[in-house]
């Protein structure tokens, strides 16, 4: 079993009739980047930053962020680096001092974007050292937890001010670096036609979304399977926030823990994605589940999903979507 997953590092992602997903790898150690370009990972989906600012106490500094984003562009050589903005909040352990304590509800508080906003020389100093690494090799900008058009016309406007700024004063800078929001917020999703033309790409947060979406606490094990992605409302807005992204000819991944669990590979397939972005550990089982599927087969059930009235439903679904054909 080990063995033949093994021989998949250099197979393509590819379903039966032959078209291509695209499979991105959530990374942020050195480890993890080496992991996903050896398993041959189109690039990283998800770079999240806290990692550099929850490991220490203290903020890290320009220089020090510039040196890790640059070092994962360079260990993705080439490929494309997706690197998001600091979602620090009261809910993550915070030793860096930015996050609100005491706030009553964490989770619906002063976090991702909002932090950032107004925490403006942070951020700053963030997407200067972003900015700065981009000269090494493509990489793009996700913003988190996004609700409101507004928050991407701000950090647009931040970092068109911070990439001026470093070319003035003789920084190479990439031509383009283009800016996608995370979709974890309900609002952000359900509203996504008001946001779409402010975005390059987006990339849906499923453990957030399906968080928000089902006013259940994504780590409360009191609340046996009420958490998880398999309700029609989740399903549906997939559905809907994908069909958006395509119609308006805007890349769209799913970076939450959904598309690293091979179980769900069959529902994204349906519902028409087309790039996914998970953790290196678990990308080898899902590209198995990929090449396995016939993406035709599946469009043509997606009907049949949509209209899955509960888990039960949505459960039976899958069980005929991985019959053998
Ligand atoms: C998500 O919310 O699905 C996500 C990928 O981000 P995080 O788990 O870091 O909140
Ligand atoms: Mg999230």
């Amino acid at each position: 079993e080990q063995q033949q997953l093994h021989r998949l590092r250099r197979e393509p992602s590819r379903t039966r009739d032959g078209v291509d997903i695209r499979l991105y790898a959530n990374a942020e150690s050195r480890e993890d980047v080496a992991e996903s370009h050896a398993l041959g990972a189109a690039g990283v989906g998800l770079y999240r930053t806290e990692y550099l600012f929850l490991q220490r106490p203290g903020l890290p500094d320009e220089e020090e962020q510039f040196r890790a984003y640059r070092d994962l562009v360079l260990g993705m050589t080439g490929r494309m680096v997706t690197i998001r903005t600091l979602d620090i909040g009261a809910d993550k352990a915070d030793r860096s001092g930015l996050a609100l304590r005491n706030e009553p509800n964490p989770a619906l508080g002063l976090r991702g974007v909002r932090l950032s906003l107004s925490r403006r020389d942070v951020f700053q100093t963030q997407l200067r050292a972003i900015v700065r690494a981009s000269a090494y090799g493509p990489l793009r900008i996700l913003v988190p937890m996004v609700t409101q058009r507004s928050e991407l016309l701000d950090v647009a406007r931040l970092l068109k001010r911070v990439v001026d700024k470093l070319r003035r004063d003789g920084h190479a800078v990439a031509r383009q670096i283009p800016l996608g929001a995370m979709i974890e917020v309900p609002a952000a999703a359900l509203a996504l036609p008001t946001l779409i033309d402010r975005i390059d790409f987006l990339s849906v947060g499923t453990n957030d979304l399906v968080q928000y979406l089902l006013a259940a606490d994504r780590g409360n094990d009191a609340l046996g399977d009420l958490y998880t992605p398999m309700h029609p409302a989740m399903i549906r807005l997939l559905h809907d926030v994908i069909s958006t992204a395509d119609a308006n000819g805007k890349p769209v991944a799913v970076c939450g823990e959904m598309a690293a669990d091979p179980l769900f590979t069959p529902v994204l397939l349906a519902l028409g994605l087309k790039e996914l972005s998970l953790h290196p550990s678990t990308l080898l089982q899902v590209r198995r589940a990929i090449r396995a599927l016939d993406l035709g087969q599946l469009r043509e059930s997606a009907p049949a999903l949509l209209r899955a009235r509960d888990r039960a439903g949505i459960e039976r679904w899958l069980a005929r979507a991985s019959e053998p054909a």
